[in-house]
């Protein structure tokens, strides 16, 4: 064992969701010391809250839900309820796509603490063709009003058509989609978003990706199902009454996501575990079966060896994998082509939004519109979504009277989105905002880029052979890969820290060894649903 603190020493790196899980793990259920190493001037990885002269920015909008009461209990530890927001052991439903729990607030913060979780309603809604349309999409008048009667009709009549006249054989994610809900909704709400969220042409992603994900593509199905199921049900196909009604909470740091993290990163330091900033994990030595040590490189560029009984990583596995040189060189080809989606948000400060009556809300303060984030179904911009922080949380906001925005963009690292100069990508997105009538750009007040890589580990490229490198990775009896790129998983926080649970349960001998941690979010294929995105 490696001297630090007499009982071993267990590398983390990542202070990520996962990275900050294990080390307060490690820190309540063993006597080893956690040394976290952190590429980054924060913790949080992407769930850090980045903050930009006092204005505080979420990278996506990052919901609090878990099925999992372990982790309900583990936030609640850190972060309480604030008062207030619920009476202590008075059960809370919180419902979370469309999925309910209740939920029973154990611990209350007391009077003005700012070190809190509030429990906020959710309010998303679609924006097309300059209009809002309810999400979950509702049949309603409202609906047919926007989208307009005759084009309502051709989109029931297009969606018969395919169900008459199938494509065959169903090879690509476009005759996938449009076998079920026609050419005229595959078009009108499918293509687009879907090539603008993953960078490829529907054409070039097969059909089966379509049957594994298509739960994924939630605005789209919310779209489907709501458009298609009049007319499925007037061809007599059965169809389950689906129950809409119920109101989506949440829970949310005051100060964002980071807020959780930052609070963990204290109580992991108050008990001695150690959070190096800025310091990358650049080279692991490797002894047969065992990780010895690992290069950690800080940001005056100098390097140092750390020698260590144990290494949690959360590092993308592609980096982790060429790092251990594998003998093996297709385990080197899977891992090299498994893609990622990049992401970039621009934070926007404004002094007001420009809504047209005919967009007005009666939920709204007439400042802005009243959602958390809206989902822009433009096709004549590049802009994914929009995050009215607002909304989240007003503690995210530093002026009272201005609007904080985020405008997010779904993107490839060196493409001509990620390319551009901070300068000119505000400029742009302030300006396609402008173009779809929400702002007028001299109410923009200040804005910031940040740029976030491999934000989405992406099921294609050499995803159906990960298993080469799962069994690689098995081999070594100390080394434990969590976390959403550590895993190339498309993990919520939740499922980050579940998996760092069992990595410690398996490092302390208590936990059920390394297939636990694998099968963490393997059952439910895809929770985080990316036009919702997370
Ligand atoms: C747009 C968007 C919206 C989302 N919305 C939600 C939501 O609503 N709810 C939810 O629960 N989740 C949401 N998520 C998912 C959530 O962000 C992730 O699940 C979570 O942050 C993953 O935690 P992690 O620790 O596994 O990885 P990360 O957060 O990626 O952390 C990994 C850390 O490792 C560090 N690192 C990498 N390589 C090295 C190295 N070599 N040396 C040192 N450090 C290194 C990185 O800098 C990073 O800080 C969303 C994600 C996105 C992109």
């Amino acid at each position: 064992m490696s001297s630090e603190g007499g009982k071993g020493v267990v590398v983390i790196v990542g202070a990520g969701p996962a990275g900050m899980t294990a080390a307060m793990e490690l820190l309540r259920q063993s006597q080893l010391t956690p040394l976290v190493f952190e590429a980054d001037s924060q913790v949080g990885g992407i769930s850090k809250t980045v903050i930009y002269r006092g204005n505080r920015m979420d990278l996506g909008g990052h919901r609090f839900f878990s099925k999992s009461d372990w982790v309900m209990q583990w936030w609640q530890q850190i972060l309480p309820l604030a008062a207030g927001d619920a009476e202590p052991s008075t059960a809370l439903r919180i419902t979370y796509r469309q999925q309910s729990r209740i939920f029973l607030p154990e611990i209350q913060a007391s009077g003005e603490s700012d070190a809190v979780m509030l429990v906020r309603e959710r309010l998303s809604r679609i924006f097309y063709r300059r209009r809002f349309f309810d999400y979950p999409l509702r049949l309603n008048s409202g609906t047919v009003r926007n989208m307009g009667l005759t084009e309502t009709l051709r989109i029931g009549l297009s969606y018969g058509h395919a169900q008459i006249a199938r494509r065959s054989p169903e090879t690509s994610l476009e005759d996938f989609l449009v076998n079920r809900f026609g050419a005229r909704l595959y078009r009108t709400f499918f293509k687009d978003y879907t090539e603008k969220v993953w960078g490829v042409p529907c054409t070039e992603i097969s059909s089966e990706w379509g049957a594994q994900r298509i739960k994924g593509l939630s605005v789209a199905k919310a779209l489907a199902g709501a458009i298609s199921r009049p007319f499925r049900l007037a061809a007599g196909t059965d169809q389950r009454k689906t129950e809409t009604s119920l109101i989506e909470r949440f829970l949310y740091p005051k100060f964002g996501p980071g807020q959780m993290w930052e609070e963990v990163a204290r109580k992991v330091a108050m008990r001695g575990g150690q959070i190096h900033l800025r310091h990358r994990v650049v080279g692991i030595e490797r002894k047969g079966q065992k990780i010895t040590a690992v290069m950690v490189k800080d940001a005056t560029g100098s390097q140092r060896r750390v020698a260590c009984d144990f290494v949690v990583s959360t590092m993308p596995v592609c980096e982790l994998i060429t790092k251990l040189e594998p003998e093996d060189v297709d385990v080197l080809r899977i891992a090299q082509g498994l893609p990622y989606r990049d992401f970039m948000t621009v934070g926007l400060l404004v002094g007001k939004m420009t809504l047209t009556s005919r967009q007005s809300d009666p939920r709204s303060d007439g400042r802005m519109p009243p959602d958390n984030w809206i989902y822009i179904q433009e096709p004549d911009v590049k802009i994914g979504r929009l995050q009215i922080f607002n909304n989240w949380s007003p503690a995210l906001v530093a002026k009272p009277g201005t609007i904080w925005l985020g405008l997010e963009y779904f993107c490839r690292q060196g493409d001509e989105l990620w390319s551009m100069t901070d300068g000119r990508f505000i400029d742009y997105a302030a300006g396609e905002l402008e173009k779809i009538g929400m702002i007028d750009r001299r109410d923009v007040l200040d804005g910031t880029v940040i740029r976030v890589p491999k934000a989405y580990p992406a099921y294609f490229g050499t995803y159906s052979e990960f298993g080469g490198v799962r069994a690689y990775l098995d081999q070594f009896s100390n080394l434990y890969p969590v976390g959403r790129n550590g895993m190339h998983r498309y993990n919520n926080q939740d499922h980050s820290m579940l998996a760092a649970k069992a990595a410690v349960g398996s490092i302390t001998g208590v936990g059920a060894g390394k297939s636990e941690i694998w099968n963490v979010n393997a059952e439910d294929d895809y929770h985080e649903e990316l036009d919702e995105t997370s």
